[in-house]
């Protein structure tokens, strides 16, 4: 059957995934981690049929890298339900620095767990092991959630519409309710680092139970990863937040409000004398100021559209 792959036609076998779609086109490489099919992020193992769209995704396109760090939470997930057995499980998506995973447990995770649950994840992706997709009707996929003992999942199957299929990914003895898609081995994700834990409340809302949130990020090889890492740590040094206090240009006060700075001597002069030189320069190009008050009625914000904000 005829296929096009990077707009280009090509004749390929049928049945086919698309991984060896690509790979009887000799597009395929150690590079390629997922595939956009008509419009769609696929996993490679994915069928393509006659007259199907096919770009192959690498590290270097931001779908690919989504796939790869989505894939890398789903190693974390796993590590922590080792580690920690009694761990539930809430949602773990890859973000533009990396990726994260909620989880819900009564142990506080700190330094030495997050060293510990690194080093499992080194141990899952040296196992090598295959990810399967399988899909479920909602009734026995809410039974196999329940017998995981998977609240968490139980609550977000519960607000799928009946009659959808949903899907589920299995990596060895670990299982998670989730769209996908994923690399096809756990092999792939040889460099991550996992960078920090905070509290995030279920779902952003602060009515609800406070998670735990591991955020960490991953790379194909340890010289990106490295790359990354000593670019969060230049920008740290250069982090306005930072220096300004250090240096006594601002100081914020909780009862004024925490991003609102109270300029110190030092900032406020620097605020003055750039001031004076973008007054000085106006004047000079020839620009003549008007003031209008700080506030106006109701009315002005609802036409401007700012009044619901
Ligand atoms: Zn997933």
């Amino acid at each position: 059957m005829k296929v096009l792959i990077n707009e280009q036609e090509f004749e390929v076998s049928s049945p086919i995934t698309a991984y060896d779609a690509l790979k009887e086109a000799e597009l395929i490489s150690r590079e390629v981690l997922a595939a956009n099919v008509n419009g769609n992020t696929v996993a490679l193992t994915t069928p393509v049929k006659e007259g199907d769209r096919i770009f192959p995704l690498t590290f270097k396109d931001a779908e690919g890298r989504k796939v790869f760090r989505h894939t890398a939470a789903h190693i974390m997930a796993q590590a922590v339900k080792r580690l920690f057995p009694e761990t539930k499980l809430t949602i773990g998506p890859a973000i533009d620095s990396g990726f994260y995973y909620d989880f819900d447990s009564e142990v506080t995770f700190g330094p030495e767990q997050l060293t510990k649950i690194e080093k499992e994840m080194k141990k899952i992706v040296s196992e090598n092991l295959k990810i399967e997709r399988f899909v479920l009707p909602k009734d026995e996929a809410l039974a196999l959630v329940k017998e995981m003992n998977e609240p968490y999942k139980e609550l977000l199957i519960e607000r799928i519409d009946e009659g959808e299929e949903i899907s589920f990914y299995r990596q060895g003895e670990f299982t998670d309710l989730c769209a996908g898609p994923h690399l096809f081995s756990t092999a792939a994700v040889r460099s991550f680092k996992l960078t920090s834990c905070t509290g995030a409340y279920w779902e952003g809302n602060s009515n609800n139970k406070m998670l735990q949130r591991i955020y960490g990020t991953a790379f194909p090889t340890k010289d990106e990863l490295n790359a990354h890492l000593a670019a969060v740590e230049e920008a740290k040094k250069r982090d306005h937040n930072k220096l300004g206090r250090e240096l006594e240009y601002f100081t914020t006060s909780d009862v004024v409000g925490q991003g609102l700075p109270i300029m110190l001597p030092k900032g406020a002069t620097v605020l003055r004398i750039l001031q004076r030189f973008v007054e000085d320069e106006e004047a000079k190009r020839g620009w003549i100021p008007t003031m209008t008050p700080f506030m106006a009625k109701p009315d002005l914000y609802r036409i401007s559209g700012h009044w619901d904000h």
